[in-house]
C-alpha cells in the first residue's frame, strides 16, 4: 500500500473522555471522527461522525481500552483499520523533558509519567489512551505531541517565577504554556499567508477558546506565553480565572474555610465568563444576553476582553517589532464582537479595524480584519488535529520517501 493511501489516527484521551479522528496521511479532510465519553460510569457512550451522519452507541461501565476496542471494530468494518500507518497523541505536559514531539516507547512513557506531577488530571488520563493503543496497535508506529513542547524555547526571562530557585530545581516549578500545537500552526500559517520572512518577523497569537491563551512568536518561535505551571494563569477563559492574587486563595481559605484543593477547582471550574456572568461560560450565551441588558454578561464580556488586551500589549514587548495579532479558537474564529474590542482597545499599536471583513469572518475562514499601516489584525483558524495528524506521519518515517520507507519502516 503507497503511504498515500494509508491513514493516520489521532488520540485525545481525557479522564473520562477519548476523541478520535481518522485522516488521510497526506492531509484532507478527516474519514471518521468521534467520541467517547463518560467513560467508566453506566451512561458511557461512543458518538461516531462520518460522511456528515452521526451514530450513538452505548457502551455502559466502558473504559478506555473497551471504548478503543469498540472504535477499532468500527473502523475495522469500514475497512480504514488496516490502512492506519501511525498515530498521534496528543499529550498536555510534556515538562523540561520534551520540546518536540517524539515517537512513543517505554523510555519516552516513562519520562511522560515522570512530569505527571505537574499535570496530575491530565497526563495520567494522556496515558491510559496512549497504554490502550499501543496494546492494540502494537506494530502501529505511535507520536506523543505535547501541548507544551512549542514554548520550550522561551527564555529563562519569560518562564521563571519570581520565587526561590529551589522550587524549580526540586519540583519543576517555572512556567510551562500549553496550546503549544495550536500556537505554532497559527503562527507558521499567517506567516505564510502574509509572505513573512522565516527569519523576521514578530506575531501575537491569542487562542481563545474555552481555555484561552496568547503567545507571542519571533521567527517561528515561542519567545513568551500567558500560561504557566498549570493552564491556569493569563487569560480569563471559560470557567478558569486566569491570572489572580495568591492572596486572594489564602483570603478566601481563611474567611470560608475551604480547602485549597477546593479554591483551586473553583478557580479552574466556576470563574473566567462563567463566574464573572453568574450565567454561562459560552461567548455566544454572554453576548446575546449583554445585547438584551444583561449586567453580568456585559461585565464578563469587558473583562475578558481587558484582560486580553493587556496581555498582548505585554507580550508584544517580547518581539522586536509587532508584525501581526493572529485570532484563533472558537472566540477568535468567530467573534467579530470581541475582535473588535479587542483592537479598539489596542489602538496604542495602531490597528484600524475593517469593519466588514471582520464581521464576514467567521465558521473556519481565514482572513484579514484589518486595514492601513498598522500592523494586521487576521483570523486563522487553528487545527490541533491536523498538526498532530501531519508529526505522527514525518515521525512515522514514511512521508517524506514514500514506499521504499514505508517499506523501510515497517
Ligand atoms: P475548546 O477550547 O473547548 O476547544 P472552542 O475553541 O470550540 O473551545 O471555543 C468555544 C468558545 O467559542 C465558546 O465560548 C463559544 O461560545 C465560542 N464561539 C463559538 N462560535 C461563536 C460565535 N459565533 N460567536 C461568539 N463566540 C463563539
Amino acid at each position: 500500500m503507497s503511504w498515500s493511501a494509508r491513514l493516520v489516527l489521532v488520540v485525545n484521551s481525557g479522564s473520562s473522555s477519548l476523541k478520535f479522528t481518522v485522516l488521510p496521511c497526506d492531509g484532507g479532510e478527516a474519514l471518521v471522527s468521534g467520541l467517547a465519553e463518560r467513560l467508566g460510569s453506566p451512561e458511557a457512550r461512543l458518538v461516531l461522525k462520518r460522511n456528515g451522519d452521526k451514530t450513538v452507541v452505548d457502551v455502559p461501565d466502558a473504559d478506555h481500552s473497551v471504548a478503543l476496542y469498540r472504535i477499532f471494530a468500527h473502523l475495522d468494518g469500514d475497512g480504514l483499520l488496516d490502512r492506519i500507518g501511525a498515530v498521534g497523541h496528543r499529550v498536555v505536559h510534556g515538562g523540561e523533558r520534551f520540546s518536540e514531539s517524539v515517537r512513543l516507547d517505554e523510555a519516552v512513557i516513562a519520562d511522560i509519567e515522570a512530569v505527571s506531577a505537574l499535570a496530575p488530571l491530565h497526563n495520567p488520563a494522556n496515558l491510559v489512551g496512549i497504554r490502550a493503543c499501543l496494546a492494540a496497535l502494537p506494530e502501529v508506529p505511535q507520536i506523543a505531541v505535547f501541548d507544551t513542547a512549542f514554548h520550550q524555547t522561551m527564555p529563562p526571562a519569560a518562564w521563571a517565577y519570581a520565587v526561590p530557585d529551589a522550587w524549580r530545581r526540586d519540583h519543576g516549578v517555572r512556567r510551562y504554556g500549553f496550546h503549544g500545537t495550536s500556537h505554532r500552526h497559527v503562527s507558521a500559517e499567517a506567516a505564510r499567508v502574509l509572505g513573512l520572512p522565516a527569519e523576521d518577523h514578530g506575531l501575537v497569537v491569542a487562542h481563545l477558546g474555552n481555555g484561552a491563551s496568547a503567545t507571542a512568536i519571533l521567527n517561528g518561535r515561542s519567545v513568551d506565553t500567558t500560561m504557566g505551571l498549570t493552564p491556569l494563569e493569563g487569560l480569563v477563559m471559560g470557567t478558569r480565572s486566569g491570572d489572580i492574587d495568591v492572596g486572594v486563595v489564602t483570603h478566601v481559605a481563611a474567611v470560608t474555610g475551604k480547602s485549597l484543593a477546593e479554591i483551586e477547582t473553583i478557580l479552574n471550574k466556576e470563574s473566567g465568563l462563567l463566574g464573572l456572568s453568574g450565567l454561562s461560560n459560552d461567548c455566544r450565551t454572554l453576548e446575546a444576553a449583554a445585547a438584551e441588558g444583561h449586567a453580568g454578561a456585559e461585565l464578563a464580556l469587558e473583562v475578558f476582553v481587558h484582560r486580553l488586551a493587556r496581555h498582548i500589549g505585554g507580550l508584544a514587548t517580547s518581539l522586536p517589532r509587532l508584525d501581526a495579532l493572529v485570532f484563533t479558537g472558537g472566540i477568535g474564529e468567530n467573534s467579530a464582537r470581541i475582535r473588535a474590542m479587542t483592537l479598539a482597545r489596542l489602538r496604542v499599536f495602531g490597528f484600524e479595524l475593517d469593519a466588514e471583513a471582520n464581521a464576514a469572518t467567521f465558521g473556519g475562514r481565514l482572513g484579514r480584519i484589518s486595514r492601513g499601516a498598522g500592523p494586521v489584525a487576521l483570523v486563522v483558524p487553528t487545527d490541533e488535529e491536523g498538526l498532530i495528524a501531519r508529526d505522527a506521519v514525518r515521525l512515522a518515517g514514511f512521508s517524506d520517501g514514500g514506499d521504499d520507507a514505508l517499506a523501510a519502516a515497517q
